[in-house]
């Protein structure tokens, strides 16, 4: 056993291959108006880099030809990107369900007014980050004053019909765990974090989805200069599951980042770390889309991360 062991821990990520593409996610820009310490995109109200309207466009054809059943538009604080409604309307106009990675305080900045009416006209899935249910843990990972805002974001998609079990108005929440340690099982997260914020707060979601930090950018620097690096690593590769590698998100998933470069998920294109493998990036332009599927898929350390445990992807656990 020991040995098996040792031989698992000192184990490179096994090579994967790519699966039917099921949804496009793309990376709308790095501005953010908060700069939360696990943000893995090095996101902050400081950045520039957002994604042009003709690259939006270049999006749009890529979307038609690979025809996704869903697109997730993340960040940054995606919302921030001046067209990003522009894009939510165009795919949802095509019947192809949209993520809107939400961080409930961006419904409060200015020329967000209206924000969560338009994200409810267009029946968007709202998957907004809410690390802890306590006002502490909230603040001391994302910043000051973040946990009322957000409570207060939850409150008015509740307003608009958001968290109330209709399948067109789906709000989910995220949990990720506050330090170098994996999260608790899903299902029993789910049920406290919807009682307490019921109980305390008065407010409702659909979903709990729970998420492993990844070992890179804030997150990968924090560990470091606490000297927690090589322990989180070794916990996450202690905690690797076999059952998970088939379900490992970039196997159905492909990432665009805000020039409109191909990534196997939004880690590899924090690092990147090239779409299928390859020494350069591609461009959506340049892609042929019929030769997506099988291909290999650029793996590394920072995959454990995906593996350990009950699983992680942006979509919650995987078991
Ligand atoms: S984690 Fe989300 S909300 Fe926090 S800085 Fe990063 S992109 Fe912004
Ligand atoms: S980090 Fe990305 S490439 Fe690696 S297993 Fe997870 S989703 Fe796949």
């Amino acid at each position: 056993m020991h040995d098996t062991l040792s031989l698992l821990n000192n184990r490179e990520f096994p090579p994967i291959n790519r699966e039917e593409v099921k949804t496009v996610q793309i990376n709308l820009g790095y501005r953010c108006n908060q700069a939360c310490f696990h943000c893995h995109v090095n996101a902050s109200p400081d950045r520039k880099e957002q994604m042009s309207i003709d690259t939006i466009r270049q999006v749009i054809q890529f979307i038609d030809k690979v025809k996704p059943a869903v697109v997730d538009l993340t960040g940054g604080a995606p919302e921030l990107n001046p067209h990003f409604r522009e894009l939510v309307s165009e795919i949802r106009d095509r019947g192809i369900a949209v993520i809107d990675r939400c961080n409930l305080t961006i419904l409060f900045e200015h020329g967000q007014e209206d924000l969560h009416k338009f994200l409810a006209q267009h029946q968007v899935i709202v998957t907004a980050s809410l690390p802890c249910y306590t006002e502490d843990n909230v603040n001391s990972q994302r910043g000051d004053g973040v946990f009322k805002k957000s409570i207060n974001g939850l409150r008015l998609l509740n307003e608009v019909g958001y968290g109330h079990s209709n399948p067109d108005l789906q709000l989910h929440l995220v949990y990720n765990p506050l330090g170098a340690f994996l999260p608790p099982p899903q299902e029993t997260l789910e049920i406290e974090y919807k009682e307490y914020l019921a109980k305390t707060y008065g407010v409702q979601f659909d979903v709990l989805l729970t998420i492993t930090n990844m070992p890179i950018k804030r997150f990968g620097s924090t560990l470091v200069s606490r000297g927690e690096f090589e322990n989180y690593m070794q916990l996450l590769k202690d905690n690797y599951s076999e059952e998970n590698l088939n379900s490992v998100m970039c196997k159905t998933l492909i990432s665009i980042d805000w020039e409109g470069y191909l990534f196997d998920c939004d880690f590899n294109q924090m690092l990147g770390l090239p779409f299928g493998n390859l020494r350069r990036k591609t461009h959506i332009r340049d892609l042929n889309t019929n030769q997506i599927e099988g291909k290999s898929i650029a793996v590394r350390d920072h995959c454990f991360g995906c593996t350990a445990g009950r699983g992680s992807s942006c979509s919650g656990a995987l078991q």
